[in-house]
This record gives structure tokens, C-alpha cells and sequence, in this order.
């Protein structure tokens, strides 16, 4: 009896042990086969994918090496995963990945991120992962991002659907409803900003189909669509019942300017964004003879603009003229105006005049980071209040106040490099943790974007264009956006 019972503990104490899987939402894998998924687990944190189910849709050969490692090879190249270390050789060349290979329930499991950082290099297709919209793309698929507003106007209420980059769209109007087809593999699609009584609901449905739930009692339905470079737009007015219909809105009629939203129901507030450098501190020259510290001013200013007009929140610059800023004072002004998000902008250098590329980077923590980060949650003492009851004191130390944050920063980070995708050149592995002092005593989630080489002269030159900035600030929008759209897992 005693044995059994002895045994029964340990039995326990093993289960209890064991790292724990879940099974969140698989991913949906788009390429020219179709539409299909893959399952992930997660594992101590971190998502993965089973390989022998990757090799459905990128033929691998896994093989087990002496070491405890694995060896993956695909079209005669191999990646090599060294047992318990969080990196790969891919063709001889040393990738990073957040969490090493494993082997649980008899099979090899990847962190998600080594599909597009390991794999994509040596498979035949392009392998891109859409972590805001878990979309792994493989191969050339189209796969437009897809945003909708809804606003009331004058007349009535404004839905304003838009698909970048640019895709036919095809909608077909009833009383109840408008129906919007891209003809796109899939869509990467954001839930809709804003409400009206007229709108019932605004639904995604894969592939590629947007429905618009039009309310019994609302007036009169008009679709419009237009073009342009970077986008196509569908507009849907709805008139309010007894109402004339607003003849600005027709068809032939030139486009509105995008109006200001609505702010974002969630806790996005206060936005703050730290142009690097200044004064005298000019930054990284360009080959041109451009300034840092002129382009990050540059965007900062832009985004700001931006931010506050599409957003509503409120947006505070580190420094908004030609001044130098130390680190302490940058955060300082950062957790005094209770930010609720920190972007701070730079330019990288290089000796090659041919390298390229953005990265966005995030807070990593040392040993003694990560204790204080579990610590960090505890780090509250309650004072009692006079009448009675306690008050809730933080007492974290400033200087290592991101120490909390960085999960919600690697979000962030991941966000902002999914929305460079496909319009902002970027490194081959866009997101990198430092552990960066300017991030240290930040009270909120922060990364720090590294916006390309003005070294480069290509870059430097879009880095001083319009277009180029316009689309660095789209990004950061998009990103900050999805941010404040969706609620981090488990909250
Ligand atoms: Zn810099």
C-alpha cells in the first residue's frame, strides 16, 4: 500500500512537472494549393509547429543526430538544430530563434519563427509568417491586409473598407447586406474600428470576403470602389431613413479625405515617440551627407500627425526640434506623460555601402532581468488609508521598469515587422531582443525601430523622400493600430 501510494505521488509530481501544451488556433497556410492549417502547441511559453506537419507543405527529410540535435535537410541543404540551444545552422549560416528545436511526444517541434527565419532560406518557396493574422504565406500568393472604418457622417453612417496592397474587388449590394470578394488567395483581416446602429456587423470569411450587416431600419445602400497605388477602396454609404441622400458621397465624386476616428476602445492613450539623437548629436551620417537625427525628427513628426488624426490618442515627442536629449530624460518624459506605447526611431550605419535593411528591436533581459520580472508582479506593498482598506503601491525600480513589459514589447515588435512586410525592406530577421539601456526604465511596452541603412544610398534617399517616409509612418500606424485593436492573449 505504502509502495502505491509513494508511487501515486510521484506519478503527480511527474505530470506536474511536465511542461505544459496548449493548443491555441492552428495557422492558415496559404499558397498556391489552397488554403489549409497547421496545428502549433505551445510549449513553456513559446508556439510551435511539429515538422513531420511542416513537411506537408515543404518536403524535409528530419533526421536525429549522435548529439541529441536534429538535422532537417530540404532540396540538398541542411539546417542543423543543436540540442537545447536557440539557434540553428542553416547551410552553414547561424540563424537565431527564440526557443531551441525540441522533441516531445516523440516528435520535432520548431518555434514558429524558424519557418520563415531558417526554413525560408532554403526552400524553393518564399515563406512568410503574418503573426497579427497567424497567415503563413508560401510562395508567391496573394494576400492583401485589409482594414474597415465605420463613421457616421452627416447623412448618415460611412463604412470604408481598405485593401493594400491594391486587389479587384467585386461587390454585389442587397437590403441586408454588402457583400465585398477580393480576388486575393486570402486576406489578412483587421476587426473594423468604430459602430454604428446602421451596421450590424462587419465579418471576414476565408478567403477573401468581407460581408457588411446592414440594420432592417437603416435608409439607402451605395457602394463605391476606387484605386490607387497602394490601396483599393470600397465606400459604402448608408443614408439615415428620411433622409436625402448626400450627393458628395455618389460614385463620380472625388474622394473624401479620410476623416478622424473615433478613439479605439481599448487602453491605448497616450502614444510616445522618441526621435533619436539631436543637437549635437547628429546620429549616423548618410552617404549623401543626410543627418540622422533629421530623418528620426522627420518621421517622428509625421507620425505624430497621423496617429492623432486616424487615432484619436494622444501623441508626445520626445523632442520635436534640433535639441539634444540624454536617455534618462527621453524616459523620464516617457513614463511622466504615462505612455501607454514607446516607438523610438533611428537609422543603422554600416562599413558596406550595400547593406540594407530594418529591424525593429525589443527590450532582452539578463539573468538578473528575469527574475526581476517575475519579481515584478509582486513588487506592490499595500499601505493602509485612512478610513479604513489598503492602497496598492508599485515600487518597481525604474531603471529596470521595462522588465514587465517585455512580452507585450515583443508583441509590438513582431507587429510593427509584420506591418514592414512586403513594403519596407527589412533584415532577415526583422525582430532581434538587446538587452538596450534606452529601453531599461521604460514603463511601457517599447521597441526601438532601426528604420534602414542610411548608409545605403538607396536608402537614404528614400529615408529623405516623400514616399519613403509615408511609407515608414503607414507601418508604424499599422502596427501601433493593431496593437491597441488586439488585446494581448489571456486578458
Ligand atoms: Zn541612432
Amino acid at each position: 500500500m505504502r509502495v502505491a501510494a509513494a508511487t501515486t505521488v510521484l506519478l503527480a509530481l511527474l505530470l506536474a512537472a511536465l511542461p505544459l501544451a496548449q493548443s491555441p488556433a492552428p495557422i492558415g497556410v496559404v499558397s498556391a494549393a489552397g488554403r489549409r492549417t497547421l496545428s502549433t502547441s505551445v510549449v513553456n511559453d513559446q508556439e510551435y509547429v511539429a515538422l513531420d506537419d511542416v513537411s506537408a507543405f515543404v518536403p524535409l527529410t528530419i533526421r536525429e543526430d549522435r548529439q541529441g540535435g536534429v538535422s532537417i535537410s530540404v532540396r540538398g541543404k541542411s539546417i542543423v538544430a543543436p540540442r537545447d540551444r536557440a539557434l540553428v545552422s542553416v547551410d552553414g549560416r547561424v540563424v537565431a530563434l527564440p526557443a531551441p528545436v525540441i522533441r516531445m511526444g516523440g516528435r520535432w517541434l520548431a518555434p514558429v519563427d524558424f519557418l520563415p527565419r531558417a526554413l525560408g532560406l532554403v526552400s524553393e518557396a518564399r515563406i512568410e509568417y503574418r503573426r497579427g493574422s497567424r497567415l503563413l504565406l508560401i510562395g508567391a500568393v496573394k494576400v492583401p491586409r485589409v482594414t474597415t472604418r465605420v463613421e457616421t457622417t452627416g447623412s448618415g453612417t460611412r463604412v470604408t473598407l481598405e485593401v493594400a496592397p491594391p486587389a479587384g474587388v467585386m461587390t454585389v449590394t442587397d437590403a441586408e447586406k454588402v457583400v465585398v470578394r477580393l480576388d486575393a488567395d486570402a486576406m489578412d483581416f483587421a476587426p473594423a474600428v468604430g459602430t454604428s446602429p446602421a451596421v450590424t456587423q462587419v465579418r471576414g470569411d476565408a478567403p477573401a470576403t468581407v460581408t457588411i450587416g446592414i440594420a432592417p431600419s437603416a435608409g439607402d445602400v451605395r457602394a463605391s470602389t476606387s484605386n490607387t497605388d497602394t490601396a483599393a477602396r470600397v465606400v459604402i454609404d448608408i443614408t439615415s431613413p428620411n433622409q436625402a441622400p448626400d450627393t458628395s458621397s455618389a460614385p463620380s465624386a472625388p474622394q473624401a479625405p479620410a476623416p478622424v476616428l473615433t478613439p479605439p476602445r481599448t487602453g491605448i492613450q497616450t502614444v510616445i515617440v522618441d526621435a533619436g539623437h539631436g543637437g549635437d548629436d547628429g546620429g549616423v551620417h548618410g552617404a549623401g551627407g543626410t543627418l540622422e537625427k533629421q530623418v528620426t525628427l522627420e518621421v517622428a513628426r509625421r507620425l505624430k500627425t497621423v496617429l492623432e488624426a486616424r487615432m484619436g490618442v494622444r501623441v508626445v515627442l520626445t523632442r520635436d526640434d534640433d535639441r539634444a536629449v540624454g536617455p534618462d530624460e527621453r524616459t523620464a518624459t516617457a513614463n511622466n506623460a504615462k505612455g501607454d506605447l514607446f516607438v523610438s526611431l533611428h537609422m543603422s550605419s554600416s562599413p558596406s555601402p550595400a547593406t540594407t535593411g530594418a529591424t525593429v528591436y525589443f527590450m532582452r533581459l539578463d539573468r538578473e532581468g528575469e527574475e526581476t520580472r517575475r519579481e515584478a508582479g509582486a513588487q506592490a506593498i499595500a499601505l493602509p488609508v485612512l478610513g479604513g482598506g489598503t492602497r496598492v503601491i508599485e515600487t518597481i525600480r525604474w531603471d529596470l521598469a521595462q522588465a514587465r513589459h517585455v512580452e507585450d514589447s515583443g508583441r509590438l515588435a513582431n507587429l510593427l515587422a509584420a506591418a514592414l512586410e512586403g513594403h519596407v525592406p527589412t533584415m532577415p530577421q526583422p525582430v532581434q531582443s538587446a538587452p538596450l539601456r534606452v529601453l531599461a526604465g521604460l514603463n511601457m511596452p517599447a521597441v526601438l525601430f532601426e528604420m534602414g541603412y542610411l548608409t545605403n544610398a538607396d536608402q537614404e534617399k528614400r529615408a529623405t523622400g516623400d514616399e519613403g517616409r509615408t511609407v515608414l509612418v503607414q507601418a508604424l500606424y499599422d502596427a501601433v493600430n493593431r496593437f491597441a485593436l488586439a488585446p494581448p492573449p489571456g486578458r
